[in-house]
Parts: structure tokens; sequence; C-alpha cells
């Protein structure tokens, strides 16, 4: 296989020990090995293994990016082609006044990316909590959301245009096309006509099941986005909306056009002290009104991880750890009010283009959480609030790569509901995790009502193992009730790919796996993800270590 493959592709292809092994994993609960590991140069590669792929049966192509994914998306038990090593350029960001647009290759890191917009004073506001490590085309595949996207919304908001790779092997320009533009699309009769003259048959026989199925809720992942292609508003019909967090099933994105914001220039954060669940949402109700950029919140056990791993945290904040304890001395004498730590914290951040406005701003945050039970303290130097901001976007991380016998295991880790219902909700859920002796560390978007929970659990205990469909089932089902969805940011993937039934009607899922059928009739692309996942290949992954 490696020597044929080695005729038709330019870049490395490996299957030695430590690479399989290295590749078999992401940042979920999973292990899948693969077969071989390919490095692109360009699309040519791709587009050539991807033919290479059709044309013999058994293998498929699952396309990675970091590979910082919860949800054993980019895992496969073929090819993983790892777009990192070389399609990792981006182009020069042309000067502007205020929007303005980018081309960028899916291996780029977010970081990278990240450092040259900024330089111009712009930003892809949707980056996820995991910046430092997530890549373009994984933001791409999961349509990724993240503390900004209160105000900015998903990675599904900032693209403009993309060149992807069809299950035939060609690469197409996906744009949003007029009704004329569709037209002429659909009588091609080739395989790109067909995809669009099939998908747009779809959409419109049926169109009422399909505008009942979208989920009603700021942010989802889960399953594929019929809902978003046909805009009756706009008149265009848009592939991306749904090629955009369909984790590499439908189609590989070989270079993306996104749009980039300006940055505020000054910002303030207040910081929130709570001594229980309970007034969130009147709290949430009542910033939310004064349009914070960001509304973010974490739990106790996160505060006392931060604690524990202060001189972590210092080191990712860029401080020594003494002054960077010395900074924390406000919120110990917080603390000290209050008696101890505070069971939840919540950051509200202004973000606007004059000081006049964030004062403005900041003083009615101040004003409208008066009434309540709670402790708030305003942070105006950048320093101070880094380290909030690193606690609230390490926490997992932390968890991953330092709980000794327990790990961190994402399996309920992204639900989104109306964030009213949330003090009811998590009492549910956190009864149903003490009934199963789980410990969870809880952190989130609270102005969207989308919370990360991330039990820690030992899973070379079979006894442990078991637990995980138990309580996904009934937490899934939790979240049906609330009519929420099981995943606003970190997708399906194999996790929960078999609980899209959950909250999805039988005739929806029929829909998605027509979809597939669609763009990917041999089932070539990412197997197992978003359509034909099942329980028992969720089970027998689980890495036990
Ligand atoms: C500590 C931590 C915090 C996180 N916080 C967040 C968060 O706040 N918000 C959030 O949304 N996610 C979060 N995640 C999940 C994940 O990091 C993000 O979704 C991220 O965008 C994935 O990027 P990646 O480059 O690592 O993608 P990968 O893991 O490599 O891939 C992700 C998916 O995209 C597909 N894909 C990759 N490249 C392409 C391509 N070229 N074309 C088509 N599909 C492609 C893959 O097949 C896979 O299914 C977090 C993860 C960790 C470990």
């Amino acid at each position: 296989m490696k020597e044929e493959i080695g005729k038709i592709f330019r870049g490395e292809i490996l299957d030695d020990e430590t690479t399989l092994k290295t590749y078999s994993r992401d940042a979920s609960l999973f292990e899948v090995r693969p077969k071989l590991v390919a490095f692109p140069r360009d699309s040519e590669d791709l587009k050539n293994l991807v033919k290479w792929t059709k044309e013999n049966p058994g293998h498929s192509v699952t396309v990675r990016a970091a590979g910082s994914d919860m949800t054993g998306g980019p895992l496969g038990e073929s090819i993983i082609a790892d777009v990192t090593k070389y399609m990792n350029k981006m182009g020069e960001i042309p000067e502007h006044r205020g929007l303005t647009s980018v081309l960028v290759e899916p291996g780029m890191f977010y970081r990278e990316f990240e450092r040259k917009t900024l330089e111009k004073g712009l930003i892809l506001p949707c980056f996820p909590a995991s910046k430092n490590l997530c890549a373009l085309g994984g933001m791409f595949g999961n349509n990724c959301a993240g503390e900004k996207s209160l105000r900015y919304g998903k990675m599904e908001n900032f693209i403009l245009e993309t060149k992807v790779i069809f299950s035939d092997g060609n690469e197409y320009t996906i744009r949003p096309l007029y009704r004329t533009e569709l037209d002429t699309k659909m009588a091609q009769g080739d395989f790109e006509g067909n995809v669009y003259k099939k998908l747009f048959g779809l959409i419109e026989n049926n169109k009422e099941i399909i505008a009942q199925a979208k989920p009603r809720v700021s942010k989802n992942s889960a399953g594929y986005y019929l809902w978003n292609v046909l805009s009756r508003a706009l008149d265009t019909f848009d592939l991306n909306k749904l090629l955009v967090g369909s984790q590499g099933t439908l189609g590989i994105v070989t270079e993306m056009k996104l749009k980039l914001v300006p940055i505020k220039k000054h910002h303030d954060l207040v910081t929130i002290f709570f001594k229980s669940w309970e007034e969130l949402p009147q709290v949430v109700n009542a910033v939310l009104p004064l349009d914070p950029e960001s509304l973010e919140t974490f739990d106790k056990d996160t505060l006392k991880l931060g604690i524990h791993f202060m001189p972590e945290i210092a080191k990712k904040s860029g401080s020594n750890l003494l002054s960077f304890a010395l900074k924390f001395l406000p919120e110990a004498l917080i603390g000290i009010e209050m008696r101890g730590l505070p069971k939840l914290v919540v950051l509200v951040e202004i973000s606007e283009n004059t000081e006049e406005e964030v004062k403005n701003k900041v003083q009615n945050v101040v004003k409208a959480i008066k009434p309540f039970n709670i402790w708030s303290r305003v942070v105006k130097k950048d320093s101070e609030e880094e380290k909030f901001w690193v606690m609230r976007r390490e926490s997992f991380n932390l968890l991953r790569q330092h709980v000794k016998e327990k790990r961190a295991a994402p399996f309920i880790d992204d639900f989104c509901i109306s964030p009213d219902k949330v003090p009811e909700f998590l009492p549910r859920i956190l009864k149903i995790l003490r009934e199963n002796s789980i410990e969870a560390n809880i952190a989130g978007h609270a102005g969207n009502g989308n919370f990360h929970i991330i039990p820690l659990m030992d899973l070379r205990r079979e006894t442990e193992r078991a637990k995980i469909p138990v309580v996904a089932d009934k937490f899934y089902d939790l979240v049906a009730e609330y009519k929420g969805t099981i995943t606003a940011e970190h997708n399906d993937g194999i996790v929960r790919t078999p609980y899209l039934g959950k909250m999805y009607s039988p005739e929806i899922l029929e829909l998605f796996k027509k979809t597939k059928e669609i763009f990917d009739p041999l089932n070539i692309f990412n197997p197992g993800k978003k359509v034909e996942g099942t329980l028992e290949y969720l089970e027998s992954h689980i890495i036990i270590e």
C-alpha cells in the first residue's frame, strides 16, 4: 500500500510504529490505529490520494490538522492525511478599512495565524480555547467557537470561500451561488453538478422537516447543517454552510478565504464570584443586554485546579510564580470575605474602540449586578486579566496533562441549552454523575448556555469504562428534554455520532445519510463520523492505559 501510494504522492508516507501510535490518538477518549500517515505537499497530493482511495476498496482518508479534537474526529483505521506539515501557508492580509479577508491553508496553526492578523489589528474571533494547539483545518472541520463567539458567532460566520476536494478526487471552489449560478451548476451533469442538484432536491423536498429540526440554541455543531445551505432571504445556495463542521466526512478543505474583523482597542474585565449557581441566569440576563464581548464561567474545581497548577499557569501567562501569585491578592481578599472559594467565577469582558465606551459599559455592568448576592471586581490591566483567561482556556488541558491515575474523559463535554435553564439542568446532571461516582470539572460559555463538563476517570478499570455509555445515555436524554444540542462546539466524532438520534428525528438522520451518500457514495471520507457511528465502536475504542 505504501509503495503504491508512493508512486502518486510527493509528500512523506510513514507507517512506523511511533507514527502510527501518535496518530492513534487525539484529545478524546479514543484510540484508533491507522494503517499509514501521509503528509501531502499540496492539494495535488491530496487529490491523488483521494483518487487512489476511491479506486482501492476498503480504504478511506481521514484528514487531520493539529489533532486537538475531543471527539475522535481525526482518528481512522486506514489513511490519515496530516495537512500541518506542508499545507500551512497564508496569503498577504490586504490593507483594510474595517472588515477584510485572507487566504489560508488548512494546516496553519491558529497561534501563528493570529500573530500575523494581530500585526494588522485584525482577528478571527471564533478561535477556540485550544487556540494554542489547533490549526485552521480543524477549526473548519469542527465549526469551532470560543470565548468571543457570544458577539461574533462560530467559524461558519467567517468563511467566504473555500477550495474543497470532493470524493471524485477533484478540487472545487465553493462559494455562495445565486439562483442562476446554481441552475448552471446543476445542469453540468458531472460529479460536482450532481452534488448541487441532488442536495438542492433533498433540501427543497424536505424543507419543513429540515426547518423544524434546526436546533433552537445559539451554537450547534451536531449533525449536518442542512437548514443553513439555502438562504431564502439572500437567495443563495452555499455548500460551505454544510461543509463547515462536517469533520472531513464530505470533502477535504485545501484553502479557505476567511473574513477577519478589527480588534477592539480597549477592554476591561469584570470578574464575578458566586456562592451558588442559582443566581447565574438572572446575572446573565442582566449582563447580556449590555453587549459584553465574552461571558464565560468556570467552577470551584477548575479554580482549585488553577491554584494547584499555578506555576504552570504563571509560565503560560509569561510571569514568574511570585509576581503571578501576588496578582491573586485581591481575589484572596474576596475569598476571605466570602468565607471560602466561590462556587463559580464569571468573566465579563467589555471590549470597545474607545476607553470612554468601555468605562461606560463597565459602569453599567457593575450597576446591573449590584442587586445580586455576589462579589465582583473590575480588572483593568491586561497582565491581571490574563490569569483568568489562562485558567479558563487551559483548564481542560491541565486536566489532560497532569491528573495522576485518572484521566480527563470528555464524553458529556459540550451541551448547550437555553441559558436560563442552566441552574435547573446542572443539578440534574450533577446528580447523575454523583450516582455514578464520577468527579467532574465544569467551565463554559455562560452567555450561550454552553458548558463543558469534563469527568475524571480511571479508564484502566472496566467498571469505570462501563459507566460511559450509561451516563452518556442519561445525559443526552436530559439535553433532549431541554431541547438543547448535544454539542455546541466540539462536534460529533466517535463520541457523539451514536447519540445524534437523541436530538434529531429518524427522518433527519435519514437525510444525514442521504447527504453523506450524495457527497461520498463510496464512504471514503472519515467513515463512522456523523453517520453510521455505533455504540459498539465507541465502547471498543476507549483508551485503556
Ligand atoms: C484543551 C482543549 C480545549 C478546547 N476548546 C475548544 C473550544 O473552546 N471550542 C471548540 O470549538 N473546540 C475546542 N476544542 C476542540 C478542538 O481543539 C477544536 O475544535 C479545534 O478547532 C480542532 O482543531 P485541530 O486543528 O486540532 O483539528 P483536528 O483535531 O485535527 O481535526 C478536527 C476535525 O476536523 C477535520 N478536519 C481537519 N482538517 C480538515 C480539512 N482540511 N478539511 C476538512 N476537515 C478537516 C478532522 O477530520 C476532524 O474531524 C478544545 C480541545 C482541547 C484539547
